[in-house]
């Protein structure tokens, strides 16, 4: 049972084969930190960590790296509108971003490249480039020669023809062809700039990606991955510059959030009411007293799961099939029917930990849950817990009529209560 991706360079579903056994190298372009992340951001994020934790799972060595463009010009405006320095403002970006990743669960990359700290190897490759007839400077600026590179447009599968017609509305004029793109920028007044052999100046957006991931993963490497949006002209240039400066392709399998059956924003949404009810169903195995020591996880399940994810990372496939199994563990256990809940609760753990699920543990997630419906509801724990109090003197008393009343009474705000061996606990219905 093979990993099939779908590769947008062949436009096919290919056995995925990666350079060196059990590893996969893997270079995803990350945000440009002027601004707060937004649900775009958040659906690329969700996807490739997914993909990243699937490898993990398959029992892949995974190199993971995800760079923060940190030089722009939407960051140089940001930091003039502002009065502020671009690496204030960058600073401030990148720690909001890792805060906004730690609260959607993500795994942190392998490394987080930032171009700023990676000028030297910008510049070598743009020199490269130039040694190959692929560069060309005016004025302090280098351009990179699209004509110059024969595949161009081979992963967006645009025809150069028809870009150059398309590219005229906004021709630069000192530009050899409309489609060159800048390597390098001559640096204006108050922007940031490095000393270089055209001059002080600032690297264009594409060839960051170009200098870090080779440095990082060499070339080739097995997986690139971005937002749709990049393929045209990010990705194309991406290749252009790569594969003209080593002559050696630059990834084996480009994926493209969005032509994925991977739909993080829905998932995001949806999920948060799903979760409740899986979470459930492993307390409610936790307490029904079914030994779980040494049980291996079901076998058919998982192979049913991997069949999904192997296909090209089929989440939306694999989350129905837990949810089935939560539906029918339900079943199981309402009947009291015992015989193999556990290694089907170990298969059911083990999906989730494939997808990123469920980290928490039940107990944390309910009274996370807990306290953002107190929080919602203007209520203070304490006033729960008293009213909890006085019915369990009421039960001591066999006051049941008073109990009752409470338990309704709190029942009618939401609060179900529930009478354990442990003890009183509540939930939120
Ligand atoms: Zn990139």
């Amino acid at each position: 049972m093979s990993l099939k991706i779908f590769n947008t360079l062949s436009g096919e579903k290919e056995d995925f084969v990666p350079l060196t056994p059990g590893e996969v190298r893997m270079y995803v372009c990350g945000v440009t930190v002027y601004d707060s992340s937004h649900i775009g951001h958040a659906r690329s994020l969700l996807t490739f960590d997914t993909i990243y934790r699937y490898l993990k799972f398959s029992g892949y060595r995974v190199q993971f790296v995800r760079n923060f463009t940190d030089v722009d010009d939407k960051i140089i405006n940001k930091a003039n509108d502002q009065k502020s320095s671009c690496e204030t403002i960058t600073d401030r970006y990148i720690d909001e971003f890792h805060r906004d990743a730690e609260s959607l669960g993500l795994l942190a990359p392998s490394l987080e490249p930032r171009a700023t700290v990676h000028i030297a190897e910008i510049i070598e490759l743009i020199q490269k480039l130039e040694e190959r007839q692929l560069a060309y400077r005016i004025d302090g600026d280098v351009f990179f020669s699209v004509p110059g590179f024969p595949g161009y447009g081979k992963l967006s599968r645009k025809r150069i023809e028809e870009l150059e017609a398309g590219a005229r509305v906004e021709i630069d004029e000192r530009k050899k062809s409309p489609l060159d793109f800048a390597l390098w920028k001559s640096s204006k007044a108050g922007e940031p700039s490095w000393e270089s052999p055209w001059g002080p100046g600032r690297p264009g957006w594409h060839i960051e990606c170009s200098a870090m991931s080779s440095k990082y993963l060499g070339q080739p490497f097995d997986i690139h991955g971005g937002g749709r949006d990049l393929m045209f002209p990010h990705h194309e240039n991406e290749i252009a510059q790569s594969e003209g400066a080593f002559g050696l392709p630059l990834a084996r399998y480009w994926m493209h959030n969005g032509l994925l059956t991977v739909n993080g924003e829905k998932m995001s949404k949806s999920l948060g009411n799903y979760f409740t009810i899986i979470y459930e169903t492993i307390e409610r195995i936790a307490c029904s007293g079914i030994n779980r020591q040494n049980t291996v996880a079901d076998a058919s399940l998982m192979s049913s799961f991997c069949q999904e994810m192997n296909d090209d990372f089929n989440t939306p496939r694999a989350l129905a099939l837990i949810f089935d199994e939560v539906r029918s563990l339900n079943r199981l256990l309402d009947a009291k029917q015992n015989d193999g809940i556990a290694e089907r609760a170990s298969a059911l753990e083990t999906m989730c930990e494939a997808l990123g699920l469920l980290q928490d543990g039940p107990e944390a997630f309910f009274s996370r849950k807990k306290a953002r419906w107190l929080r919602q509801q203007g209520f203070a724990e304490e006033e729960v817990q008293k009213a909890i109090a006085v019915r369990d003197e009421a039960r001591m008393n066999k006051d049941w009529r008073e109990a009752d009343r409470i338990r309704n009474e709190l029942l009618a705000k939401g609060i179900v209560v529930e009478d354990t061996r442990g003890g009183t606990t509540w939930k939120v219905r």
